[in-house]
C-alpha cells in the first residue's frame, strides 16, 4: 500500500482526491494524512507521496519543512501560480526527493504540449501568429492558467512571454484551452476541453502512485520529472 498525504484536502481538487482513494484506488493506496489550513504540514512528512492542490504559500511552507526533515516522500504538486522562487524551491527539493510539478495532469493536455513544440518552431518561421486562449470557472485565482503558460513555454521556448494570452473567468468551466495559428490564408486551431475535474485527480492519483513506486524501488534516485517521463513509461 502506497501511503499519500494530500496538502489542500478541503478543497475541489483534495475532495475529488480524497473521494477517489476512498474508492476506485483503495486496493493500492490510503490517505495517510490530510492537511488544510491551520494543520501541521510536518503530519505529511511520514508518507510515501505527498500531492498538492493548496495554494503557492502552501506549497513553500512543506518544502521548507522537508527540508529539515530526515525523511523525504516524493512530492509531486498541481498547484498554478508559482513564482519563479517557488519554482526555485522545487528544484532545490528535487536534489532530495522526487519531484514532479505539473500544471495539468490530463493525458490530453500532455500530448498538446508534446505536439506544439514539433511543429511551432516551423509556424512561427513561417510567420503564424500564436494565440492561447483559456476558459476557467470564476473561483480560478490565477490568470492566465498554469496550463496556458506551460502551452506558450511548448509554443516559443525563448520568448513565452511573446505569446498572446486571453482568459475568461466564467461559471463552472473545468478547464478549456484553445491554441490557433493565425496565418496569411489559413488558421489552425486546437482545443482541450475537461469535460470534469477528475480527468485532474486520476490523473494525479496515477502519477503519485508511479513517483512513490519509483522511490520505494530505488530510495536514492532524486530529481525533477515531467508528465512526459511518466507517460514515456508506461
Ligand atoms: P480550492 O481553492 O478549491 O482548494 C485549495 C485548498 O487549499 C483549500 O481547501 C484551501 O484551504 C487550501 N489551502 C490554501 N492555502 C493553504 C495553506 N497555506 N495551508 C493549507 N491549506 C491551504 O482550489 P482547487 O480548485 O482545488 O485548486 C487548487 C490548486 O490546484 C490551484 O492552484 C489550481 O489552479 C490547481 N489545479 C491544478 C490542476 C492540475 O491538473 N494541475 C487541476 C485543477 C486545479
Amino acid at each position: 500500500m502506497i501511503r499519500i498525504g494530500l496538502l489542500g484536502s478541503r478543497g475541489r481538487m483534495g475532495s475529488l482526491i480524497t473521494k477517489l482513494l476512498d474508492s476506485e484506488y483503495s486496493e493500492q493506496a490510503i490517505l495517510a494524512a490530510s492537511v488544510d489550513r491551520g494543520d501541521p504540514a510536518t503530519d505529511l512528512l511520514n508518507t510515501d507521496v505527498v500531492i498538492d492542490f493548496s495554494g503557492p504559500g502552501a506549497l513553500s511552507s512543506l518544502l521548507k519543512t522537508l527540508e529539515s526533515s530526515p525523511h523525504s516522500p516524493a512530492i509531486l504538486t498541481g498547484t498554478t501560480g508559482l513564482t519563479k522562487q517557488q519554482l526555485n524551491e522545487l528544484e532545490t527539493a528535487s536534489a532530495k526527493t522526487l519531484v514532479l510539478a505539473s500544471a495539468n495532469f490530463s493525458v490530453g493536455v500532455t500530448a498538446l504540449i508534446h505536439l506544439l513544440r514539433q511543429f511551432s518552431p516551423t509556424l512561427l518561421q513561417l510567420g503564424y501568429t500564436p494565440v492561447v486562449t483559456e476558459t476557467h470557472h470564476r473561483h480560478k485565482k490565477d490568470a492566465p492558467s498554469g496550463t496556458a503558460l506551460a502551452l506558450c513555454r511548448a509554443i516559443a521556448t525563448d520568448q513565452p512571454d511573446k505569446v498572446q494570452t486571453h482568459s475568461i473567468r466564467a461559471g463552472e468551466i473545468v478547464g478549456d484551452h484553445e491554441v490557433a495559428f493565425f496565418g496569411p490564408a489559413d488558421t489552425l486551431t486546437i482545443t482541450h476541453h475537461a469535460m470534469d475535474r477528475s480527468i485532474f485527480a486520476r490523473g494525479a492519483i496515477d502519477v503519485a502512485l508511479w513517483l512513490a513506486k519509483r522511490r520505494k524501488a530505488a530510495p536514492n534516485e532524486t530529481g525533477l520529472m515531467t508528465m512526459e517521463s511518466y507517460l514515456n513509461s508506461i
